[in-house]
């Protein structure tokens, strides 16, 4: 079987080489994503294994159909870049990785809470200059605070118990709550009554028509004053115009995201020396109370093993011709 890797970065090509060593598969990498216009290097291959900003849409599965791709091995959880009804009526299986360490995310989504909070990025470039001044840095107990969760899945079930461990109180909205959490003290209530009632909101749900900016100015209207926002799931649940806004109305108290709503032209790449022709993030890092990391939260050695273990079974399923809980299909979107 041979592979077309699209996105391929350093850490992909390492892990999933080293995962290869008991596949024997023929992997051939490609750094670029994968868009109608790169399909053309998968000729000859069986599969396209792509990650979270590729395109997949109708003319992209068209194309890959054409060269007779059967199956888009998806290195990540959320599928939202994949047109699901344009695979099925192209004949392409498309599988993910539904689960590879959602303590990689929840961790990294506390670690943007403490920094945010106590400013430590600020404090070393303080220190590193002989600046051992502590002005404007004043940050506050996380130990009792209301931490509101959107979607308690996987990740957001790691995260709600980290959060227990600072003694926060937990309250959180998903249409299907957990039992298992409910048990641990987390209080399930509708969506409004969160970002009411929340000194921190964290937002874990997968991106759907459903939850597409569900961060907008009416939500934001009805925080609380001066709560900090977290965002490591997908970028267009936050309406950044609105988040912008409320940021400079000090409405919104701090923003800490990972992933950003036009991420595709962005993330991903080192563009130290190009103009970035994106105003909203260019304006995004000009404040003090935002921090941006490149959707960096899954990056942890565990999750990148977990990754490609599992894409390449996904691969060795679909050469069996079998059947895969991690295949993804045009009914789940329903
Ligand atoms: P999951 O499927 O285990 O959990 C998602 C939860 O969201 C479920 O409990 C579901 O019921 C809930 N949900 C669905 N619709 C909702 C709605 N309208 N409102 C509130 N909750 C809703 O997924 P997970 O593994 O916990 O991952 C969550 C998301 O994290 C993924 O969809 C992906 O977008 C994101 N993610 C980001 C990174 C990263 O590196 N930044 C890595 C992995 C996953």
């Amino acid at each position: 079987m041979k592979i077309a890797v699209y996105s391929a970065k350093s850490y992909d090509i390492e892990y999933l080489d080293h995962a290869n060593d008991s596949f024997g598969y023929d992997l051939e990498y490609f750094e670029v994503p994968l868009s109608q216009k790169t399909v053309g290097l998968a000729s000859g291959a069986d599969a396209a294994c792509a990650f979270v900003n590729d395109k997949l849409n109708r003319e992209t599965l068209k194309a890959l159909s054409d060269i007779g791709i059967g199956l888009v091995a998806l290195r990540c959880a959320g599928f939202n870049n994949v047109d699901l009804e344009a695979a099925h009526d192209y004949g392409i299986r498309v599988m993910r990785v539904p689960a590879y360490s959602p303590h990689a995310v929840a961790e990294h989504a506390v670690a943007l809470i403490l920094t945010l909070n106590r400013k430590t990025h600020k404090a070393y470039n303080r220190v590193r200059d002989a600046n051992f001044s502590l002005e404007r840095f004043v940050g506050f107990d996380l130990e009792k605070k209301t931490v509101g969760l959107i979607g308690t899945g996987k990740i957001g079930q790691v995260f709600a118990r980290i959060m227990q461990g600072f003694n926060c109180n937990i309250i959180a909205y998903d249409p299907f709550p957990s039992k298992d959490l409910a048990d641990t003290g987390v209080d399930y209530l509708p969506i409004d009554k969160v970002f009411k009632n929340s000194d921190i909101i964290s937002l874990h749900c997968p991106l759907t028509p459903e939850t597409h900016q569900v961060v907008n100015k009416n939500t934001l209207r009805i925080m609380k004053p001066g709560a900090m926002l977290i965002n490591t799931s997908r970028g267009k649940l936050i309406n950044t115009e609105d988040a912008i806004e409320a940021l400079k109305e000090k409405q919104l108290g701090y923003l800490g995201i990972d992933v950003y709503a036009e991420e595709e032209k962005l993330f991903f790449r080192d563009l130290s020396e190009h103009i970035i022709d994106d105003e909203k993030i260019m304006q995004l890092m000009t404040f003090p109370n935002v921090l941006i990391t490149a959707h960096q939260a899954f990056l942890t050695r565990e999750a990148l093993n977990e990754i490609a273990e599992t894409t390449l079974e996904n691969i060795s399923v679909y050469a069996k011709e079998a059947k895969s809980e991690n295949e993804v299909t045009r009914d789940m979107i329903a």
